[in-house]
């Protein structure tokens, strides 16, 4: 009996398959497996699948699930949450209706600093996506006086992120604040509300003291223009780095001068960046993608006006019809599931010591 027990289990762990094998004492096995078996190492008789997972994270993962961890990312590109809807704000309804459209169709937030260290924490079966705000607006992150007591403004983009996070604790719910100088208005509150954010597992980027096009720029100018901002942040939140940019107008600097994007000094201060994001057109690869490009990053347009069929619900349909491939995390960070189709795109550079599981899928459809 304990035979056909270690049978079963050896079986089950070399078919990859997540089913229940279907072996009864009657089985008869090929002489061949028998004498595999034979010599199998034994295993200690209490040793259940649980334990052996634990010790091959490749076993752990849930096939059924079909993780495809170089599928496509979207990192969305927000502006305003106010009154009028238009490509550059969303209405408080319609940006509640992105958020419970994205958590129903397995879509769960990701930090964008974890995006681009290809660090992806997201839950097996689900698909990362990543929120981004450009121009810090006062609708982004507004106080409110209610009976003589400041409160978020529950209908600003920070009080809807916060609605979410207190109905889908499993949402993940994080944003990257893009800001130039003056961030959020309501000056006497900047410390409080960038402090809050950090607190509250939100990030801020820069985007440029004055919003210029980079394309235009020297090296003095990108460096005062990226590092001016970097010191005034840096003078409200001392212990945290920013190190993500988003391009004003998605403008990339000249090639010779995009070293001074990534490192630069502004009054005696130096500033890193990690990941540069461009404007809204297509979702953005898999951090582990050789096609992925960390100094000009993808976004998609969170709007459903003027976005010539690339607005996030044109690749929402897109993959809800099969017609792109999104990111299917496998569960464990340091794993990196792919099917073998894809495995020539595979950066070796950020998968780096991860543990690389490459699967022929059985059929394609
Ligand atoms: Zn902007």
């Amino acid at each position: 009996m304990k035979r056909i027990f270690f049978i079963a289990l050896l079986l089950f762990l070399l078919s990859g398959c997540t089913e229940n094998p279907v072996i009864t004492e009657e089985t008869n096995l090929p002489a061949e497996v028998e004498d595999e078996l034979e010599e199998a190492p034994n295993l200690p008789e209490n040793k259940d699948k649980e334990d052996l997972d634990e010790q091959d994270p490749v076993a752990a993962i849930d096939m059924s699930l079909n993780p495809n961890e170089l599928g496509e990312i979207m990192i969305l590109m927000y502006h305003g949450v106010g009154e009028e809807e238009s490509t550059w704000q969303r209405t408080p309804e319609n940006f509640r209706k992105d958020l419970e459209y994205m958590y129903q169709n397995g879509y769960r937030m990701i930090r964008l600093s974890d995006y681009a260290k290809g660090e992806i924490y997201t839950e097996a079966g689900y698909t990362p996506i990543i929120l981004t705000f450009d121009d810090g607006r006062q609708n982004n992150f507004n106080y409110i006086e209610v009976n003589g007591e400041t409160v978020i403004d529950p209908d600003c983009a920070v009080g809807i992120l916060e609605e979410f996070k207190n109905k889908y604790p499993d949402f993940n719910v994080t944003a990257t604040f893009f800001l130039g100088t003056n961030p959020f208005g309501q000056e006497e509150y900047a410390a409080q509300k960038l402090n809050w954010l950090i607190e509250n597992g939100y990030d801020i980027g820069n985007h440029t003291y004055s919003h210029n096009k980079m394309e235009y720029l020297t090296s003095e100018e990108i460096q005062f223009e990226i590092g001016s901002v970097n010191n005034m942040l840096g003078e409200y939140i001392p212990n945290y780095t920013v190190e993500t940019l988003a391009l004003p107008h998605g403008s990339n600097p000249k090639d010779e001068y995009l070293e001074w994007v990534l490192e630069g000094e502004y009054e005696g201060n130096k500033y890193n960046t990690i990941a540069v994001l461009d404007v809204g057109w297509r979702p953005a690869y898999s951090p582990f993608d050789i096609l992925t490009n960390f100094n000009s990053l993808y976004r998609v347009t969170a709007s459903e006006i003027d976005v010539d069929n690339c607005g996030m619900y044109d690749y929402f349909k897109q993959y809800e019809e099969n017609k792109r491939e999104r990111f299917i995390s496998d569960g464990n960070p340091d794993v990196v599931t792919i099917p073998k189709r894809h495995e020539e795109y595979l950066n070796m550079e950020i998968v780096e010591n991860k543990i690389v599981n490459i699967y022929e899928e059985k059929e394609l459809k």
